[in-house]
């Protein structure tokens, strides 16, 4: 595939573009400076920052490319309805890692059952917002209206826990990315089949699976 790539340098970006192209992808790699120019791509996808995706996506939309994203912190409905007005897609996945995926379907039944519980999401100091989207789509499966606490230091890079509580007992389900090519396997599995996604937009990784 033709993937033209926001965010192509950063952390996650950079992680994921290598594997892509190892996999025979060719990917045109788009900067802060760069026109977003997404033409002819195949699909773009976005790994950015909340204020940069609506404005990359947006014009990916309008090239008609479709659009993958990753990047956290920012609300995508109004794109899906541009993107399903044109007949294109629009996929976006708070968390890339298929252990994340488990650890909020596993939250969500625990939560069934041991409904006094809070979540705890550890990130990189530089992430820009909190409480993270995992957390928050975290918290939306369980149903209820756990707290999140967000801490930002210094070598994480992304860890949640949900600590769940009956009497006389805590259930602690704890996921952590320990190497930002975790997110490779999702990213390829969404760009496999975007394709074939009703027009508009679909949230999460657990939609494809
Ligand atoms: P990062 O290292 O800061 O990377 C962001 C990259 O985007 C930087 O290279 C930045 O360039 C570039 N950028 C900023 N504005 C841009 C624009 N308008 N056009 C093109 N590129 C632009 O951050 P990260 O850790 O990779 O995370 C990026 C985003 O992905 C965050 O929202 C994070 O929460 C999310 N994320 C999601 C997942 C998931 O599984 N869904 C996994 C990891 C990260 P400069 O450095 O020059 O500003």
């Amino acid at each position: 595939m033709r993937i033209a790539f926001f965010g192509a340098e950063g952390k996650a970006g950079s992680a994921v573009v290598a594997r892509l192209e190892a996999a025979g992808h060719e990917v045109r790699g788009i900067e802060v400076g760069d026109e977003p120019d997404a033409s002819g791509c195949d699909a773009a996808v976005d790994f950015t920052t909340p204020e940069a995706a609506p404005a990359n996506v947006r014009a990916a939309l309008e090239q008609g490319v479709s659009c993958v994203v990753g990047t956290t912190g920012w609300e995508p409905a109004e794109l899906g309805a541009f993107a399903a007005e044109k007949g294109l897609r629009l996929f976006v996945a708070p968390n890339f890692s298929i252990g994340a995926v488990l650890m909020m379907r596993f939250a969500a039944e625990a939560a069934r059952h041991l409904p006094r519980a809070e979540i705890i999401e550890l990130h990189n100091e530089a992430k820009k917002d909190a409480p993270s989207g995992t957390a928050r789509a975290t918290a939306e499966g369980m149903g209820g209206d756990p707290s999140i606490h967000s801490v930002r230091l210094p070598g994480l890079i992304a860890h949640q826990e949900v600590l769940l509580a009956g009497e006389g007992q805590l259930l602690t389900i704890r996921h952590d990315t320990l190497a930002r090519e975790s997110f490779v396997p999702g990213v390829l599995l969404a760009l496999e089949k975007l394709p074939g996604l009703p027009p508009g937009l679909t949230v999460g990784l657990d939609a494809i699976l």
